[in-house]
């Protein structure tokens, strides 16, 4: 049961990985990601999730070290856009991001999404990352189960994350077997459903019983189903809110209401059919 902000996820690989980290996609660069990012690590959250396309990584960097805390204390997670998969650029791309993020080690590097004939390749670099000690674990993103079952046999170290598109309304049931199957934590992406979460009159009714809003019983709820989380938000206040689910446990009743609300509904790019 996870009972605090800085309880780990304990990877394939035996690196721990904080089951709640604070997202920064939309998150515009400049001060309202540095903000933001200091807000988020004086709360107590030491787990950032960027990447190179969401062009924050400067200032996710700037906000760790500025923040006084042990960079050994933090998990970042970054990960290696598609057009450097295209271009065959991905070892220049993870330079890029570990000089803007300021950082010789990352502590995790994904492959964003499968991009056809090219994430098996670009997998197999990311394998050479972590062997060379630049990277402490690597990891794919928006791979489902047959994306897996492509690469598996064709690499040596197993993904210790998948990050996908993951909450109530899109529970991938087939995917969630699998990884727990094979080792791969599975990280929701979304895990507020972008705000759609709001719409949903049984999280309000769920988070009165508890006294918390239906973002904190959708980001409970994840860690209840062992799903790392990672949701996002540049108002102070919801960064707050965001953290503050250690104290109340969803019931299985409530659990179950929730999971039922599964239907395969996504809100954003579909890892069969993406067009960047
Ligand atoms: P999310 O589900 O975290 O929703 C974020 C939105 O929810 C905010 O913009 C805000 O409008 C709203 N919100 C946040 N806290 C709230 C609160 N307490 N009350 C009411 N509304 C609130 O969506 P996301 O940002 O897409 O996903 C989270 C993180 O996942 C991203 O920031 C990014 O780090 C990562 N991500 C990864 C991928 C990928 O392809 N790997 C794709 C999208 C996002």
């Amino acid at each position: 049961m996870v009972k605090s902000i800085t309880d780990c996820a304990v990877l394939n690989n035996r690196v721990k990985m904080p089951w709640l980290g604070f997202g920064v996609f939309l998150s515009p660069p400049g001060d309202t990601t540095y903000r933001s990012v200091r807000i988020a690590l004086e709360t107590g959250y030491r787990h950032i999730d960027t990447a190179k396309i969401y062009e924050n990584e400067e200032d996710v960097g700037r906000a760790i070290r500025d923040s006084g805390i042990p960079r050994e204390e933090i998990f970042v997670t970054t990960k290696v856009w598609n057009s450097d998969m295209r271009a065959g650029t991905v070892r220049q791309a993870f330079d890029l991001s570990r000089k803007k993020l300021g950082m010789d080690v990352i502590d995790l590097y994904l492959v964003h999404w499968p991009v056809p004939d090219k994430y098996v390749e670009t997998y197999k670099i990311l394998e050479k990352l972590y062997q060379e000690g630049k990277v402490r674990a690597i990891g794919v993103s928006n791979f489902l189960v047959h994306h897996l079952e492509t690469l598996l046999p064709q690499v040596e170290v197993v993904p210790t994350v998948d990050q996908v598109e993951w909450h109530p309304w899109l529970q991938l049931p087939d995917l969630y077997q699998f990884s727990r199957e094979k080792k791969i934590q599975l990280e929701a992406w979304g895990p507020l459903i972008q705000g759609h979460g709001a719409e949903i009159p049984l999280l309000h009714e769920i988070g009165k019983k508890y006294g918390k809003s239906w973002a904190q019983v959708l980001i409970r709820w994840d860690l209840q189903r062992e799903v790392v989380t990672i949701p996002k938000s540049n108002t102070p206040s919801r960064i707050k809110e965001n953290a503050d689910v250690f104290d109340f446990e969803l019931s299985a009743e409530d659990m179950a209401a929730i999971n039922a609300l599964d239907q395969n509904k996504r809100v954003a790019a579909d890892p069969d059919n993406f067009d960047f």
